[in-house]
């Protein structure tokens, strides 16, 4: 293994919007932020932050979470009973990257969907359902992500999320949006947050992904669903106390950090023709919607951790997803010139060729 201590800072880092730091107008926030115990909703910056979010969604109640994983299992885990199954994308968070939590702590299965960039249809669902059987598990809720991380950051379209929702429906499904770029998507598609969440149940959006909060995650869904989420929250260790430091820094996200993310897409974009332009490095900067890129690099014939490696060595990060795969992201600590010097550094790293 490599020391790295020997690579140099991160000066441009792509490998997620979770990388951002407090502003300093945040952390001003956040400094004064008025406090109490949150666990006796004494905390009134969270209880603000928490109506806020219930408004800005559409929904009765909210409730703040430590982290986006813990809003999905949360949910998962009050809609699901022991023997359900859970249906979603193939490459969704709640599949891939939550430790199985729901079928480890609420014995519930996952019921992948194979699907392009991570959207499937009406149809498509219903192929998923199971016939009720005895001896099958029973079909529960569907997990839509809004915008679809593996599906390079696509936008859910309203309509299709409402045709999966009311397809859903027939089949006694709820409908849970893990929405951890949901504001992206909003900026990218011009529709509100309340049109976006209004056919689901329940549904939640990040603070420490694009909208640059350093913690923090807010649920929402129906008074009796956060009341039972409340249970877990507390039976997983998420129940807080000064939580308030944290809910300032979403109120301040929410005031001025949602119609900037429309500078992040547009770096993405841009990013993703000055990549586009190296040969050997596939990828339709079309399908580009919001900020992230992912790049199809099996045409250069090098590995991409020795790509990753190289880049890391100029001080660029750019996240490996596979042998073959490598995912750009952009935020609020990335520039313009930031990716304009990444995709440089890219080219200078596929021209060096496989070793
Ligand atoms: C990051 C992410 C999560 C988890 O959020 P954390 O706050 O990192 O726990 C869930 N779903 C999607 C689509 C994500 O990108």
């Amino acid at each position: 293994m490599t020391n790295v201590q020997t690579l140099p800072r991160v000066a441009v880092d792509l490998g997620s919007d979770t990388s951002t730091r407090p502003t300093k107008a945040m952390l001003a926030a956040m400094m004064a932020a008025e406090t109490g115990d949150e666990q006796l909703g004494e905390d009134p910056t969270t209880t603000a932050l928490n109506e806020r979010v219930a408004d800005l969604l559409g929904k009765e109640a909210a409730v703040f979470m430590p982290s986006g994983t813990i809003c999905n299992q949360i949910a998962m885990l009050v809609h699901t009973r022991p023997g359900d199954e859970v249906i979603c994308g193939a490459g969704a968070h709640v599949y891939g990257s939550e430790g199985a939590g729901i079928a480890v702590m609420g014995g519930a299965l996952i019921r992948p969907i194979a699907c392009d960039r991570d959207i499937f249809d009406a149809d498509q669902l219903t192929a998923a359902v199971r016939r009720p059987k005895m001896r099958a598990p029973r079909s529960r809720l569907v997990v839509l992500e809004q915008t679809a991380n593996r599906g390079g950051g696509a936008v859910w379209p309203l309509a299709a999320i409402q045709s999966v929702a009311a397809r859903a429906r027939e089949h006694g499904l709820a409908v849970h949006m893990d929405g951890a770029r949901l504001m992206n998507a909003c900026v990218a598609a011009g529709v509100s947050a309340k049109d976006f969440a209004a056919p689901f149940d329940t549904a939640w959006i990040d603070l420490s992904k694009g909208l640059g909060c350093p913690v923090g995650a807010v649920l929402a869904g129906p008074r009796d669903f956060i009341e039972a989420a409340w249970v877990w929250k507390h039976r997983l260790g998420g129940a807080l106390r000064q939580s308030g430091i944290l809910a300032a820094a979403g109120l301040h996200a929410l005031d001025h950090h949602v119609e900037r993310l429309a500078v992040d897409h547009e770096n993405a974009r841009i990013f993703a023709s000055l990549a586009a332009a190296i040969p050997g490095v596939r990828l339709d900067p079309q399908t580009v919607e919001t900020n992230i890129v992912f790049l199809d690099l099996s045409a250069t014939g090098i590995d991409t951790a020795i790509l990753y490696r190289r880049l890391r060595e100029q001080g660029v990060r750019i996240m490996v997803e596979g042998p073959t795969r490598m995912r750009a992201v952009t935020h609020l600590d990335v520039t313009r010139a930031d990716v304009e010097r990444a995709a440089a550094m890219l080219a200078q790293s596929v021209e060096a060729g496989p070793t």
